[in-house]
């Protein structure tokens, strides 16, 4: 016979037991968000966590900064300053983590047959987009500086970890792929401790780690390239999970005082060939990969090279999807994109 006073108390165990099971993944995790300004960016870092989770975002930020410090043209101690500095004179000893970021960047500038290229650093500094004294330089000076861009003078001793520019005047940029790397670096010193859902932005380079805290994907917004004139942030919207999603496109840093004035668009992006922004025909692109590395070089990469080209060069590297959107308003997605990225934007339309 039961002994219904006993199959009670059981019962009651049992719910008290279960309803704690279920809320052991909800206790103690709460959101953190931490915000800084670095690789001359605004970083937003938000996790879902213990009450540890501010050290793990302390970690996470030193991080970033170390990065910052080893791969920054402007802070004159960097690996890159030091190897732009001897450049034409000495191989210059880097850390693991430049080296690395290097070799990648290589890859980059090998795969896209020049589209990308880390020797670009010459030609950044002529125009300063990006700087103090940003302007349109004569057609002379850049090309008397296209000379020195050219990837294959760069110089790797795998064994001595030196990396040397043969020409002197070059010097290296790795501003369209470093924040890929440190994005990389703060999900993994998060997901190593013990994060299971968080959102980074490193000014537009964005990761994911796993899902939202209700099981829901993260839902991410693409930036409108044209912003001004639609009124709208985002023109698509990707959902995600354990991803990271990067944009290159000519509405992030341009001269805006030489725009009103001519409508063209002098933005950072060049193509090494001419020295000149690049203007292929696309406002902007997303890529989404699981390295954010590569989003952020593939970014660059098929901006540089346009809707064809570069959805074309994205299906022969296998590192990324991607979207394109073009000056017609038109939009370019991969095939595997297509379920997850919905185009919001009232006047975006899909290319056929
Ligand atoms: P992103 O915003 O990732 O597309 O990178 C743009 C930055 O990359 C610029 O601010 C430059 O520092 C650098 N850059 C510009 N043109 C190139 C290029 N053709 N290849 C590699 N890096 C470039
Ligand atoms: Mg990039």
């Amino acid at each position: 016979m039961i002994d219904l006073k006993l199959f009670k108390k059981y019962i009651l165990m049992f719910l008290v037991i279960s309803i704690g099971l279920l809320g052991c993944s909800q206790i103690g995790t709460k959101e953190y968000k931490k915000s800084i300004f670095a690789l001359n960016t605004y970083i937003t870092l938000t996790a879902y966590g213990g009450k540890n989770t501010p050290d793990i975002l302390d970690e996470v930020t030193e991080r970033i900064v170390e990065i910052e410090n080893r791969m920054s043209t402007e802070i004159a101690t960097s690996d890159v300053a030091l190897i732009n500095k001897n450049a034409g004179k000495v191989p210059v000893e880097v850390h693991d983590d430049t080296f690395y970021v290097i070799e990648r960047a290589l890859w980059y500038c090998d795969m896209s047959d020049g589209a990308f290229d880390i020797t670009i650093y010459p030609i950044v500094k002529l125009w300063d987009i990006t700087g103090d004294n940003p302007r349109v330089p004569d057609k002379e000076e850049i090309e008397a500086l296209l000379p020195l861009v050219d990837y294959r003078q760069v110089i790797l001793d795998r064994d001595e970890k030196t990396v040397f520019l043969s020409k002197a005047g070059m010097g290296i940029d790795l501003g369209a792929i470093a924040k890929g790397y440190a994005t990389d670096e703060a999900v993994r010193i998060l997901k190593e401790n013990g994060i299971e859902h968080a959102l980074l932005n490193l000014g537009g380079n964005i990761a994911v780690i796993g899902d939202k805290p209700d099981g829901t994907p993260w839902r991410i917004g693409v930036r409108d390239p044209r912003e001004e004139e639609t009124g709208e942030e985002y023109m698509a919207i990707a959902e995600l999970q354990d991803t990271s999603i990067v944009s290159s496109g000519d509405y992030e840093r341009f001269l805006k005082a030489e725009y009103e004035k001519t409508g063209v668009r002098y933005h950072h992006i060049f193509d090494p060939r001419t020295g000149y922004p690049a203007d292929v025909g696309l406002m902007a692109t997303s890529i989404v990969a699981d390295h954010s590395i590569d989003a952020d070089a593939l970014s660059t990469c098929v901006f540089i090279m346009g809707a064809d080209r570069g959805m074309d060069f994205l299906a022969k590297v296998q590192k990324g999807n991607g979207i394109c959107i073009d000056k017609d308003k038109y939009v370019y997605i991969s095939s595997k994109l297509e379920d997850i990225i919905e185009i919001t934007g009232g006047e975006y339309r899909l290319s056929k």
